[in-house]
């Protein structure tokens, strides 16, 4: 069988969602299907999820809920209603809603899951409704009944592997059977969410518990590009990607999948196709095992560049540094004390620094562990560098290939980017660098250039 996922804008309205069904019932092995809350229908307008997290919070600081609440309640209605669908949606839909927004606010991560994972939840229901109204053998699986058991970290879940033997039940199932995306339940019952975007995540969960075939991602692209098209106009579409380069590519802000969707599927070997719901015949992009990499593939260097912001450094100096036995790990233990994960840690010989996502930056916090770096480190100097980017040039077949890394830098170097670290790992699937976050569009497009132009 097929697992296949649709993004919010594949159920934004009632002609996106006729798209999808009949998308499905194309094809008979298509038979579970994940589904993202409505997005966005034009450029302007609200994602579901938006509004209910704007719900949420009007909620949490006692204002008035009723117009958010209308709104998200208009927005399935009149799908609901373009779709010719009759019956109780809209009461329903109502009553599901009240009745969140009834329940503890005591603690305001667990409401705001709660609140969040109605998007996908009535979309769920919305879409199974309407497949039984035309007549199909279609049914909404409640992801509780279904045994999808996550972490219990509101908003930043993570699958438990006993999820796995539960959900590959669903395999037995002859119906079409319209899985709610984004959220499922603690060990405790309550409803928990991944983080944006998280849908991805859901139908890689599936696809991996049912050993599908193949799993189908549906956006709105006909394929992945080698950069994106926001910054580079017109770039090369790549038909195919291997899962190490497309992990890396979302690591750094590729916009196509959620940075943790492909783990599921990985050590299974089952193949994602990103497909457009606009254009189903094209075929898409397929992220594969590197052994299954064609040649075709293997004849770039580089398959993607991706940039993403919201990085700080904090450098760490101390004469000496290098014949300190443990001296790393005693102050990635300070940071783990404090709870905070780090990213890359670049360093010279009497010199360390550590790469954390901005977002948990707060001065009290680091003038602490500052203090602590001092006190417990005795270290000479230790200073923080905020605003800075990370540029990823991308692609297998780098491995063993002489002068990408002077193509890069060149090409940096011309467009006056000034590069604070470089890093390439060990697999050397790709290399990053280090820069202000102010240059990161130029850096993609001078890159770019070079390796595609
Ligand atoms: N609706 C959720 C979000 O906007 C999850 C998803 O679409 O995958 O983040």
């Amino acid at each position: 069988m097929k697992v296949i996922k649709f993004g919010g804008s594949s159920l934004a309205d009632a002609v996106q969602i006729k798209k999808v069904c009949s998308i499905i019932l194309s094809d008979s092995e298509r038979r579970l299907v994940v589904v993202s809350a409505p997005g966005k229908r034009f450029k302007t307008d609200d994602k579901v999820t938006d509004l209910l997290i704007a719900l949420a919070e009007a909620a949490l600081s006692g204002k008035d809920t009723e117009p958010t609440l209308e709104k998200v309640i208009d927005r399935y209605d009149s799908i609901a209603k373009d779709l010719s669908m009759t019956g109780s949606f809209k009461e329903e839909l109502r009553a599901d809603l009240t009745e969140r927004l009834a329940s503890s606010r005591s603690n305001k991560n667990r409401f705001m899951d709660l609140l969040k994972a109605a998007g996908e939840d009535n979309s769920a229901k919305l879409v199974a409704a309407y497949l039984k109204s035309i007549g199909e053998n279609a049914e909404y699986i409640n992801p509780r009944e279904a045994g999808l058991v996550l972490s219990d970290e509101f908003g930043n879940a993570q699958v438990l592997p006993k999820s796995y033997n539960k959900l590959a039940r669903l395999a037995r199932k002859d119906s079409i059977m319209i899985f709610p995306g984004f959220f499922g339940y603690s060990e405790t019952g309550e409803v928990v969410t991944f983080s944006r975007g998280g849908s991805d995540v859901t139908g890689a969960i599936l696809a991996a518990a049912v050993n599908a075939e193949v799993y189908e991602n549906f956006t709105d692209v006909d394929s992945v590009f080698a950069a994106d098209p926001r910054i580079v106009e017109n770039p090369t579409p790549i038909p195919m990607f291997s899962y190490e380069e497309m992990r890396e590519l979302s690591y750094a802000g590729f916009n196509v999948l959620h940075e943790e969707a492909l783990a599921p599927v990985y050590h299974k070997g089952i193949t994602v196709n990103i497909k457009n719901t606009n254009n189903p015949d094209s075929p898409g992009t397929l992220i594969v095992p590197t052994h299954s990499l064609t040649k075709e593939h293997k004849k770039y260097k580089v398959v993607g560049i991706a940039a993403d912001k919201g990085f700080m450094t904090l450098h760490v100096e101390k004469y000496m540094m290098n014949r300190e036995i443990g001296f790393g790990r005693r102050l990635l233990q300070i940071l783990e004390d404090e709870g905070i994960s780090y990213e890359h840690t670049p360093s010279g010989i009497d010199s360390i620094s550590v790469i954390i996502r901005e977002k948990y930056y707060n001065e009290e916090l680091f003038d602490r562990i500052i203090k602590t770096i001092y006190s417990e480190l005795s270290v000479d100097n230790v200073k923080t560098d905020f605003d800075q980017a990370i540029v990823m040039i991308v692609g297998n077949g780098m491995t063993h290939s002489i002068g990408t890394l002077a193509t890069a830098t060149k090409a940096l170097a011309d467009a006056n980017i000034n590069i604070n670290m470089i890093n390439q790992g060990s697999s050397e699937v790709s290399i990053m660098f280090g820069i202000d976050a102010q240059d990161a569009k130029a850096s993609v497009k001078a890159l770019y250039d070079a390796f595609f132009a």
